[in-house]
């Protein structure tokens, strides 16, 4: 059907007669209906009557895509500076959440599991646990470890923050060194549950009972939550409208630099995203905006 000499792009490969018979023989396999009828029915769309019967319409159905919790939890997760997303529970799931942003940002996406098997599951994952923050941060020093669970660790009940507390007395890593956790249980909410709840661990770790100084208003900037958001662009948008209006803000999570790095070779673990600084300063904002939410 092809020939090297000249080689056709698929719009006048499929007008030749080779194709064109192809697709006779597949309309008779799939019994398919006459030109004519096509035709007329297309036709019929285009009427009043049509329209009418459109809105008499009493129900709708809406099925939007939705994945699991702590898929969000990662893509928040990886909005913050120098931080691992490190999910408590099968390697199974942290595969598919690694392959579905490989797949949508054409980036390698940096997220470590702690892989719990059966015996995990009969005597819950702490030892996992341990063991895995303790490689993850020796393997990969990052500044911060943010926790979120799978299915898994949700039904034998793991407990992320005793678990976390028991590694760091057991001396596996430093006490000091930030640890925020979210449970992230997929048989309630979505992948945009997993993202809020990422967010509110990342907050409440670094600002719980940690208020004392902080003023509404008094760093002049605004919070932007910039939500479950996979377009770049609409973050960039966003930044140079704010700049534009000589706004000065704090995104909390902004991923566009980790899931956007030049491809010159070079591998970047971290790049860019907010800083433990940013998010300890945030209760001192004017306000708090969630820019995919309209609020
Ligand atoms: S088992 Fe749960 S966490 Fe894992 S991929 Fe499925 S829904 Fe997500």
């Amino acid at each position: 059907m092809q020939n090297v000499e000249a080689i056709n792009p698929g719009y006048p490969l499929f007008n030749s007669d080779e194709y064109q018979q192809a697709f006779a023989r597949k309309h008779v396999f799939e019994e398919a209906p006459p030109k004519e009828k096509l035709e007329e029915v297309f036709q019929w769309t285009t009427t009043e009557a049509y329209k009418e019967l459109n809105f008499q319409r009493q129900a709708l159905t809406i099925n939007p895509a939705k994945a699991c919790q702590p898929l969000g939890a990662v893509l928040c997760a990886l909005g913050f500076y120098k931080t691992l997303p490190y999910v408590h529970g099968s390697q199974g799931c942290v595969a598919y959440f690694r392959t579905y942003f490989n797949r949508h940002f054409r980036e390698p996406i940096a997220t470590v599991s702690d892989s719990m098997t059966e015996d995990a599951a009969v005597f819950g994952g702490q030892k996992n646990m341990f063991e895995g923050l303790e490689n993850s941060l020796t393997l990969y020093q990052p500044e911060m470890i943010a926790v979120s669970t799978t299915c898994m660790a949700e039904v034998i009940g793991d407990d992320l923050n005793a678990f976390i507390n028991n590694a760091k007395k057991d001396g596996r890593v430093p006490m000091e060194f930030p640890t925020p956790f979210a449970h992230t249980p997929s048989f309630v909410g979505s992948h945009t549950t997993g993202w809020d709840n990422m967010l509110e661990g990342v907050l409440r770790y670094f600002t719980l009972n940690k208020m004392e100084g902080k003023t509404v208003g008094s760093n002049g900037k605004l919070n932007i939550v910039t939500g479950f958001e996979t377009y770049l662009g609409n973050l960039r948008v966003i930044k140079r409208m704010l700049k534009e209006m000589d706004v000065d803000y704090t995104f909390l999570s902004d991923p566009e630099e980790i899931l956007d790095t030049p491809t010159d070779g070079e591998f970047r673990m971290y790049a860019g995203g907010t800083r433990i600084e940013e998010v300890q300063d945030a209760p001192n904002a004017i306000d708090t905006c969630c820019c995919n939410r309209g609020i």
